[in-house]
């Protein structure tokens, strides 16, 4: 396989995109472990795959991430790559919609989980990784590059994640390279901060409408799911394949960033200047 033998912690990999990628990485002849903050996803998932080490915590502590690398490196002997994935996302609340109550405690949550996860998760594996000269991948989004993906609790997070991406590449360069995969919706148990209620909801059972409604927008016609993103986290995690990559992100998103004004895609549909 592409990652044979490559030692891989991934963060959120209890659960819908981390989970598909500690999957296809296993397949990939990585060795394993999952880091989430539910026991029951991670039980699930290791009685399923049982060459998945899993190790329960909170990304937003230093603590656990220092004990996820630990045990990492306890069970496997070192470890190069850090996929740093766990999110949570904020339902679209605009402005206007946040209870003045709440906002305080849901952009700390978002912020919290989004981003301090992040660089908490580079902090605790950089010394591991460096000896390795391994690398680090991080889940971005299209919000971290357009509105709309989300409120501005979740937009600004994303946007954020996106800043530490490119100093963290700068900074770790040239021992430990640093990319990202920037996925676009996609059905999964995604849910929201305990502050605006919506800890145990899931962007999967609003799924029916958004689905359609994003599948007509987009330039590729169609919701990627889970398994249309793992390629991308094997090509970034591949020493021989991503060797000159560092400070990238790969946009999967099924063509966000290329709508056009009069037709939403296809240079064929476009229409001659003279008929505008
Ligand atoms: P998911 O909820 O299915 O999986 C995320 C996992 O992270 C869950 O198992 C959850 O328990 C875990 N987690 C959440 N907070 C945690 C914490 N504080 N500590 C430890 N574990 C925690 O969601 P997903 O859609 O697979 O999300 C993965 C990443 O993909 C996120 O960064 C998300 O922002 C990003 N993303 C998702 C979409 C989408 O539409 N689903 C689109 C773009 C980007």
């Amino acid at each position: 396989g592409w990652l044979d033998g490559q030692v891989t912690l991934i963060t959120g990999g209890g659960a819908g995109l981390g989970r598909a990628i500690a999957e296809r990485f296993v397949t990939e002849g990585a060795h394993v472990a999952a880091f989430d903050r539910s026991a029951t996803r991670l039980e699930r998932l290791t009685a399923e795959v049982p060459e998945v080490l899993g190790i329960v915590g909170d990304v937003r502590s230093l603590g656990d991430n220092e004990r996820a690398v630990q045990q990492v490196r306890q069970r496997f002997g070192r470890l190069d790559v850090v996929v740093a994935n766990a999110g949570i996302w904020d339902f679209q609340a605009s402005l206007d919609s946040l209870p003045a109550d709440s906002v305080d405690d849901a952009f700390d949550e978002v912020f919290h989980t989004n981003v301090k996860g992040y660089l908490l998760a580079a902090k605790a594996a950089a010394p591991a990784l460096r000896r390795r000269r391994g690398s680090l991948i991080l889940t971005l989004s299209n919000a971290s590059f357009h509105p709309d993906g989300g409120g501005p609790l979740y937009t600004a997070s994303k946007h954020a994640a996106h800043g530490l991406l490119r100093q963290l590449a700068y900074e770790l360069a040239p021992d430990i390279r640093v990319n990202a995969v920037a996925p676009g919706g996609m059905a999964t148990e995604l849910s929201g901060p305990t502050a605006l209620g919506l800890d145990s909801a899931s962007i999967s059972t609003r799924a029916g409408e958004w689905q359609d409604v994003m599948a007509r927008a987009l330039p590729l016609s169609m919701v990627p799911t889970v398994d249309d993103m793992t390629s991308a986290y094997v090509l970034l995690a591949s020493r021989a394949g991503a060797k000159a990559m560092t400070g990238a992100v790969i946009e999967a998103d099924g063509g966000i960033g290329v709508r056009g004004v009069f037709h939403r895609a296809g240079s064929g549909n476009r229409p001659a200047t003279s008929d505008l």
